[in-house]
């Protein structure tokens, strides 16, 4: 197994990737670091996900460290394109996490933010500057910026970009960056554009791809639910002990939630264990080897405790919690369906995290309904026919403050908890679960306390 001490990786970002939780490079990384560390150009099919910016952003950043600014003013050296305004957020965060301790400038420039505060941001320049492609035209057509120093060029996300329609700004950017430089391509897929591209822009490139699976591949069923907060724990016991689960990842936000939601699920006599970065090394390891070897049906874990865990092939991820970063969402989702394998990725989405259910659509590009929580028959889920018309939060309230009933609810043994609660319904078939019957089946909630 490859180690990032493998990778020849100065100390200083061997200790970064330490204090971030990576414990060991990605398939894409343990490619593509020692090539780019060689100077060569790299054509490398890598999806979001995959760790394809620490891919391309460590390496680039052990190149230029060794030969640091000395002015007040940094020159741009390095020079990352990407399609949208949230990838380049997201990419100049990570780049500037990673340069950390070698005292790297790094700056996100992008449109639908004010040019002046942009040009603000680069009075000092940048040693590595992440942009997208109109804004960065419009700064160096104005003679804002000079791209005259670029040593490392790296176009992320090149078929999206092509999508997009940017091929043009593209060609103009390459006529002000030096000829003499290391480009990167990455793509998440080869086509014949891409291939053209890549000949027009790289010199004798090395091809790199892995067999690392997107997580929003097809073998996952990715499904999202429309709760309640206050039902998300009821919830998710229902569906995994319905569906008579045995290996199930759970993601919350917080490290509390994510006690929370395992002392819940112990309560209901469900054997779970909680996976965060207050607990102890041997306590994780302890967690860890329970969840593996099938001592325990559920580990609650946090993003952060997460990363870096060697699990595969999970038939289901479920988030209690959506992630505030739409790419925590792929990277969870990618521990199922890994290998050929089928895999499930269940996401139970409140209200106010309808927002974050659309940043994701937007980054995977896929639609995923917001749906009724399903009934269950036989331990199989059954989807609501139709999503959720009426939230629970916007449901009309009567008199006494409680939820009225819906207009219209599918029979009663097949309507989610919210609803059989309202309408005071009991389902009397017993193949048939909703949270609702479970509970008059005499468990009590931690929370109903
Ligand atoms: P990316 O494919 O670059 O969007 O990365 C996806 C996610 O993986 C990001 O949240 C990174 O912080 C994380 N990540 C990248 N490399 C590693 C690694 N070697 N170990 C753990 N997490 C990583």
């Amino acid at each position: 197994m490859t180690a990032f001490s493998d990778l020849h990786l100065c100390p200083e970002l061997l200790f970064t990737l330490q204090t971030m939780g990576y414990d060991q490079p990605t398939p894409i990384q343990v490619k593509a670091i020692p090539l780019i560390l060689e100077g060569k150009d790299l054509l490398a099919e890598a999806q979001t996900g995959t760790g394809k910016t620490a891919g391309f952003a460590l390496p680039m950043i052990e190149r230029l460290s060794k030969t640091p600014a000395t002015e007040e003013y940094h020159k741009i050296r390095g020079l990352v394109l990407t399609p949208t305004r949230e990838l380049a957020v997201q990419v100049g965060d990570h780049t500037l996490a990673y340069g950390k301790h070698l005292g790297m400038r790094v700056i996100s420039l992008y449109g639908g933010a004010r040019f002046d505060n942009q040009i603000r941001k680069m009075k000092r320049g940048a040693d590595i500057l992440v942009a997208t492609p109109g804004r960065l035209l419009e700064m160096v057509s104005q003679k804002k910026i000079s791209l005259a120093h670029v040593e490392i060029f790296v176009l992320d996300e090149a078929d999206r970009m092509l999508d997009l329609g940017f091929i043009h700004d593209i060609k103009k950017i390459m006529s002000f960056i030096p000829h003499e430089r290391q480009t990167l391509l990455f793509s998440a897929t080869f086509s014949p554009a891409i291939e053209t591209l890549a000949d027009t822009l790289l010199k004798t490139p090395i091809k790199v791809s892995t067999s690392t699976r997107n997580a929003t591949a097809k073998l996952v069923q990715q499904k999202a639910y429309k709760v309640d907060n206050g039902d998300k724990s009821d919830i998710l016991s229902f569906l995994i002990d319905g569906c008579h689960w045995s290996q199930t990842l759970v993601f919350t936000r917080t490290k509390r939630r994510a006690d929370m939601v395992c002392d819940y699920l112990k309560a209901e006599g469900i054997t779970a264990v909680a996976m965060h970065g207050d607990k102890l090394q041997r306590e994780r390891n302890a967690a860890l080897s329970a969840f593996v070897h099938g001592e325990v049906r559920v580990m609650v874990a946090t993003d952060v405790a997460a990363r870096g865990l060697d699990i595969e092939s999970l038939p289901q991820v479920i988030n209690y919690d959506l992630p505030n970063l739409p790419e925590a969402y792929v990277h969870r989702i990618g521990r199922t369906g890994r290998a050929g394998k089928e895999g499930m990725a269940i996401s139970l989405v409140a209200p106010d995290e309808k927002n974050y259910l659309a940043d994701i659509c937007q980054l995977i590009n896929k639609q995923i309904p917001l749906q009724a929580v399903p009934t269950i028959e036989n331990g199989q889920l059954i989807d609501a026919k139709k999503s959720a018309q009426n939230p629970p939060s916007t449901r009309r309230k009567n008199k006494s403050g409680k939820a009225a009933k819906p207009k219209k609810t599918s029979k009663a043994k097949t309507s989610p908890k919210h609803l059989t609660q309202a309408t005071g319904s009991s389902p009397s078939d017993p193949t048939t679960s909703t949270p609702s019957n479970r509970r008059h089946a005499g468990r009590r909630s931690l929370f109903d306390k």
